[in-house]
């Protein structure tokens, strides 16, 4: 089998596998407890909390761990809606944000908040000179990504967090897709929030962390979640230490040479492009103008409809768009993107992993072809 679907998901690094091992039945403690058990549960959880802050130039103080970064999407959004109203109720996001956060700033917009779109460019990149004129005093909140899944477009978050903080509003990215891929910096960024997920970086799933400026805290709003002391009470609940240990070690892995793995994706996928060209001229490569997640590519197969190419590609897992939005129709990020109704049909993502080599290129390309000339 060859997989080309990192951004939906990564398989779990064997130092991480190890590194969890003996918290499911030697060192099962409750980390909540006093006891000796308890306490080296307890001791596991502070290392992966310095371990996932490290890589995000953070505070251990200021991660707090969430079941991955739906959750932390929705935790910040419910804490929102928690708040007290004033004049201050514009919620400002990209037209090109994952569910969780499209979905739960529409129930916002339900309960009276207002929501505005920021526009992206055909590149999939946000409209700064929009943004500027938008945000301003009204605004409580901008959340833009800070990589696309699909396009793996790396979004202008630094002038964003500026403009957000021009006006006195909070800025929080949705960085499930760029922590352990690219350089991502709380700091570099000035962030307020940032979302984490660790199964896009060769940790487990179901676990994440919601990065909050200045540690729980400086939580503005009520809790939405009650009934435990976990987390700073911000996320009350057993720890889930096995997933917990598993996402620091992911952490602390995807850390070491993190641009030489950039470049091995970069050029595997400048190797794909290339062969694109000499054997298939009629596509599209959405995302090559801009910056891009490394190894992520989104391409427009003139003619061929995705979800054929995709049964075809029997022992090569490609996909569509996110796994998140079911497979039924064209993602709103290709929508957005492409006006072409019918040509919208024809878009797949490819994101290579630090595993990938050109295995595959050609019995893809050989696909491709025969599939074209069929229809
Ligand atoms: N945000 C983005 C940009 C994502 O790509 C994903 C995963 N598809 C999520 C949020 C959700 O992350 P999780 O699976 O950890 O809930």
């Amino acid at each position: 089998m060859i997989y080309w679907d990192h951004n939906s998901t990564t398989p779990c690094a064997p130092e991480v596998v190890e590194a969890m091992q003996p918290f499911w039945n030697v060192d099962f403690g409750n980390p909540s407890s006093g006891h000796q058990m308890g306490q080296r549960a307890a001791a596991a959880i502070r290392t992966a909390r310095e371990q996932v802050a490290g890589l995000a130039n953070a505070l251990p103080a200021e991660m707090v761990f969430t079941s991955g970064a739906t959750e932390s999407n929705n935790l910040l959004f419910l804490g929102v809606m928690l708040s007290p109203r004033t004049e201050r109720n514009r919620i400002v996001v990209s037209a090109i944000e994952h569910k969780s956060v499209l979905e739960p700033v529409r129930l916002l917009e339900q309960h009276g908040f207002e929501l505005v779109k920021l526009p992206v460019n055909n590149d999939g990149v946000t409209d700064l000179e929009y943004a500027r004129n938008l945000i301003d005093k009204t605004t409580l909140l901008v959340s833009v990504q800070a990589a696309n899944n699909e396009l793996g477009t790396l979004q202008p978050v630094v002038e964003l967090a500026e403009i957000a903080h021009e006006h006195g509003a909070y800025f929080h990215t949705d960085a499930a897709q760029a922590l352990g891929k690219v350089l991502f910096d709380v700091q570099q960024i000035n962030c307020d929030f940032a979302s984490f997920s660790a199964h896009k970086m060769y940790g487990p799933k179901g676990i994440g962390a919601l990065y909050i400026r200045g540690g729980v805290r400086r939580w503005p709003w009520a809790h939405p979640f009650q009934g435990g002391g976990q987390e700073s009470g911000l996320r009350p609940g057993t720890s889930n230490v096995p997933a917990i240990v598993g996402f620091g070690k992911a952490c602390e892995l995807c850390g070491d040479n993190l641009e030489e793995k950039g470049q091995h994706l970069n050029l595997l996928a400048d190797q794909f492009i290339d062969m694109l060209s000499k054997r298939f001229s009629r596509a599209v490569v959405l995302n090559r103008q801009r910056n891009s997640l490394p190894g992520t590519l989104s391409i427009l197969f003139e003619g061929i409809p995705s979800d054929l190419l995709l049964a075809r590609c029997k022992s090569i897992n490609l996909s569509k768009g996110s796994a998140c939005n079911g497979v039924m129709e064209a993602s709103h990020v290709v929508k957005t993107i492409v006006d072409d109704a019918n040509r919208q049909e024809y878009v797949v993502r490819i994101s290579f992993g630090k595993n990938s080599g050109n295995e595959g290129f050609e019995q893809f390309f050989e696909i491709l072809n025969t599939l074209y000339q069929e229809l």
